[in-house]
This record gives structure tokens, sequence and C-alpha cells, in this order.
């Protein structure tokens, strides 16, 4: 016998990744290398010494210190999560709840609706345009009408790729109290100055998400942070599970912030190889390639796109189906890859269009 479990839980489908094993693992928008040799020989030395026994430090506050350092702000704009999933939750926790709504800009990450579903947070769904563009003067106009406690953007933006432009956040800043939140989990692969980060000063109702787990490779380490006003940390110090950031994570992370440098190389390479695999991809007959900011590249073709999605999977090469949802027909997303990989994914796809 078991009672009913909270009435908000009826009909969730739990996250899933999709994953599967694959020679090309090209679906979670991973690095496909891991961290550079010498950070990973710097971070054992690290781990060494460490007190498995004692709890973490809470906050996680010399990693606080080393990242608010990097971007030049103070500890108390910086709160450090066990990935940005948890923190996205806590931001759901803290600003949604029943009677509270949220301004959600679809086709995007689906973990903003279901945190929202689960804290009983109604979602106000402002649609990006068939070409995936923001309308940006619906959602400063929804945004404006005063009854909204969240919105997110995310920029660049999963699965389209896509950027908001500073003008606009900055002018949906303006236009709400409601808490802004900026999703930069692939800032690192945009162009330099694309982060919103300068609005920051001017805005306390701007957060910034960023992880670690793209750009620096520690996707199995779950470690993210928000970048906000101290008002905004010190709520969220309310809602945080207090050790969600262990210590072996908070010891990693303090070795790549240190090091960060030397993932510069991984990003260029990546951010190369986009170009290259978008336009070798778009010179094959029926296929859109969006424009891509990210590591991934969102991808439409002119045909059944699960089918495709089953014949690269039959190859070796699993990329991540959007197909079904109509936001995104036909869509699948793909990761950019090693060159190799990529040859892969591309000649793959060559030949299947062929038959
Ligand atoms: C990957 C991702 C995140 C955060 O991922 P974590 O691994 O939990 O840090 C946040 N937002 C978007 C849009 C993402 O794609």
């Amino acid at each position: 016998m078991l009672r009913s479990s909270n009435p908000l839980l009826a009909g969730v489908e739990p996250y899933d990744p999709k994953y599967l094993p694959a020679d090309v693992m090209v679906s979670a928008n991973e690095m496909t290398f891991d961290v550079p040799a010498a950070v990973r020989a710097a971070v054992v030395d690290r781990l060494a010494d460490l007190a498995f026994n004692r709890y973490p430090d809470p906050l996680a506050n010399e990693l606080r210190d080393s990242i608010a350092q990097w971007y030049g702000l103070a500890r108390d704009n910086v709160i450090c999560g066990n990935g940005g999933d948890e923190l996205l939750f806590n931001l759901a926790l803290a600003w949604g709840g029943a009677g509270n709504s949220l301004i959600n800009v679809p086709p995007t990450f689906s973990v903003y609706a279901a945190n929202a579903h689960l804290t009983g947070t109604t979602v106000v769904d402002v649609p990006r345009r068939t070409d995936f563009t923001l309308d940006e003067d619906a959602i400063v106009e929804r945004a404006s009408k005063g009854d909204v406690g969240t919105v997110i953007i995310t920029s660049p933006n999963n699965p389209t790729g896509d950027l908001a432009s500073r003008e606009f956040v900055e002018r949906l800043l303006n236009a709400t109290d409601a808490l802004v939140l900026l999703d930069e989990a692939y800032i690192e692969f945009a162009p330099e100055g694309s982060s919103c980060l300068p609005l920051l000063a001017k805005h306390e109702n701007l957060v910034i998400l960023h992880t670690f787990s793209k750009a620096f490779r520690l996707a199995g380490v779950r470690l993210g942070y928000l970048l906000c006003s101290p008002r905004v940390a010190s709520e969220l110090t309310k809602v945080r599970q207090p050790y969600s950031v262990d210590a072996v994570s908070q010891a990693i992370a303090l070795e790549v912030v240190k090091n960060r440098a030397a993932f510069a190389e991984g990003i260029q390479m990546v951010k190369a190889e986009r170009e290259r695999l978008a336009a070798g991809l778009a010179e094959l007959p029926g296929v859109t390639v969006y424009p891509s900011f990210a590591n991934f590249l969102c991808v439409r073709f002119d045909r059944d796109a699960g089918k495709l999605w089953q014949d690269l999977y039959d190859r070796g090469i699993l990329v991540r189906d959007f197909s079904a949802n109509p936001a995104t027909r036909n869509c699948l997303r793909i990761s950019v890859g090693t060159p190799e990989e990529n040859d892969k994914v591309l000649n793959a796809i060559k030949e299947l269009a062929n038959v």
C-alpha cells in the first residue's frame, strides 16, 4: 500500500537524456575530450590531501571567490550549485510557486517548464518565431504587465543555437521587476563580448547562469554557478541544499578556474569545427542549418528526421532527435565533436541523403 504522491507529480515524465552507447557521441553537447592532462594532474594532487570525512564548505566560498575574481565581481555576486540544473530548480523554488508565473520562450531547454510544473508555477509561453528568432516585442510586452515572477532567456539557446542581443536583454530588464534569468550555459562558444555580464552592475533583477559542464569539460563533475546581485544570492541561500556542492567537485573546479586558459584551445577548435560542419551540411539538398553560437548545430531536414536519427544510430552515431516537438519538426541537434567525429557525421548524412 502506498498513498498518492504530490498531485503535481501526476503525468510527469522523468528527465531522459536519451543516452545510448555509440561510437560517436554527439548528442549531449559534452566536449569529446577530457580536461587537459596538466590540469588533471593538478586536480589529482589537490584531491590527495582532501578530508573525505569532513563536510564541505556549504557555500563553496573559496570557489566563489575565485569565480568572482575571474569576472571582476565580489563573493556575494556568486552562488555555486550541483550543476546548472540544481540552480535552475532553486530559482524555481525561490521565484516560482503557486500564484507565480514564468515566461518561457520555446523551443528551449525542457528543464525550465519541468521545474515550473513541479513547483506549481504557471508557465506563460511566448514562442519563438518559426525561424527560431525571439519575438522581442511580445516578450517585453508580456513581462511588463507586472504579474510575472521570472523570465528565462537562453543565450545561446538550446537547442536552436541563437544569441539574444544585449540591447534586447536591457530593454527587458528595464520593463519588468521580474527575475530575468539569462542562461549562458554555452556562452564560451559565442563571440567575445556576447555575455550580458556588463548589465549586472545596473540591474538587480538579472541572474546569469554559467556551467563547467560544456566548455570546461566537467559534465561528470556537476558544477554550475550564478552571477547575480547580492539580494538574489541571499534569497537563494535560503532554498539551496546545504551541502549540494561536494568537496571533490569544489576542489576540481578550483583547479579548472585557476587553469582556465588551458581550455581556450578546445573552445577555439569547436568554434572552427562548428563552422566547417555547418558549411558541409548546408551544401546538402533538403538541409537547413540554423546559425549557432554554441557547441552544437540545430539542423532541419526536409524528410523524416526520426528515421534519419535511427539510420545515423545504426552507423554508430548518436545525435539528439527533436523531431517529435512540432516547433522543431524534422530537426536534429548535433554536438560539435573532434574533426574526425565531424567527418563521420558529415559523411554519414551525405551517404544517407543519396539513398
Ligand atoms: C547544459 C545546460 C545547462 C546546465 O547543465 P549542468 O550540467 O546542469 O550544469 C543549463 N542550461 C542549458 C540550456 C544547458 O544546455
